[in-house]
């Protein structure tokens, strides 16, 4: 197996690697290293944006995820025909460039650390609002559902559609459906403004705990299962996360976040810095 080793997980910005593959993107260039501090849009989930930044000083445009098959076919982002991590695949990261570079030649590969750092942040304080937007929907189950890592009903992965991580923020959108209300959820009377309230209490006092974030990486393949964790006033929170976080709840400034209703769809908005 050969699949792409990444230093994002760690917080990585920067690396120097050898050019191992180079496959056609559309009329662009698709590069693989053995490793790189890049991260790649996932096809599967794809939350946290892509990195920009070099390669051997070219810019990258694009960074996506490539999985070859066991016969070397390689597949680049939506039509990748597979789930990320299948077994019998190799997982790779493709920068996109304008202009090709030789395979074997050693490049530098530098990621855009302010755009990444505010990714970072966003996609931090987007685990925190989920966390505690499941602690104050809690009371509104009235069935057993999964509890999440601080033991609120797992609203967020009960509920969610898409989340997307941008600089410093994220949206994320749940569906309130018949198909909720079955798994115990009641949504009657919901008022987005009063539960907003509740939630921007709850990052507050976590934001002001300046609690620890880690990303724990079994190992060093793209579609290793990594899980983040934040060991919270309230507990050791932990999630699945493919992303980059920050270190520091503190690092965040305040994290802030908007609901809204609409129809059967809730949508947060959550914001941090200043
Ligand atoms: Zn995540």
């Amino acid at each position: 197996m050969n699949s792409t080793l990444v230093t994002f997980p760690s917080g990585r910005t920067r690396g120097r690697s050898t050019i191992v593959e180079a496959v056609p993107s559309g009329e662009r260039h698709g590069l693989v290293v053995s490793e790189t501090p890049f991260h790649p849009l996932d096809h599967t989930w794809p939350d946290q944006p892509a990195d920009r930044g070099t390669i051997g000083g070219l810019p990258v445009v694009d960074c996506v995820t490539g999985a070859r098959s066991a016969t070397g076919e390689i597949f680049l982002g939506a039509d990748i025909p597979v789930r990320r991590g299948a077994e019998g695949w190799d997982w790779l990261v493709v920068h996109v460039t304008e202009t090709p570079l030789p395979t074997g030649a050693e490049v530098d590969l530098e990621v855009d650390a302010d755009l990444r750092a505010a990714l970072s942040a966003g996609h931090t304080a987007c685990h925190l609002a989920a966390l505690a937007l499941n602690a104050a929907l809690a009371g509104r189950w009235r069935k057993e559902t999964r509890p999440d890592s601080l033991g609120s009903p797992d609203f967020d992965q009960a509920a969610i559609t898409s989340s997307r991580i941008a600089p410093n923020g994220s949206v994320d959108v749940y569906r309130l459906g018949k198909s909720l209300r079955k798994k115990g959820f009641s949504a009657d009377d919901l008022d987005p403004e009063k539960i907003a309230r509740e939630v921007n209490d709850r990052l507050a006092a976590w934001v002001a705990a300046d609690a620890p974030v880690r990303v724990e990486v079994p190992d060093a393949g793209l579609t290793a299962r990594r899980t983040w964790h934040c060991s919270l006033p309230h507990g050791e929170a932990s999630i699945p996360c493919g992303g980059t976080h920050v270190s520091r709840t503190g690092e965040l400034g305040a994290v802030e976040v908007a609901l809204s209703l609409d129809d059967a769809t809730l949508t947060m908005r959550t914001g941090c810095g200043g």
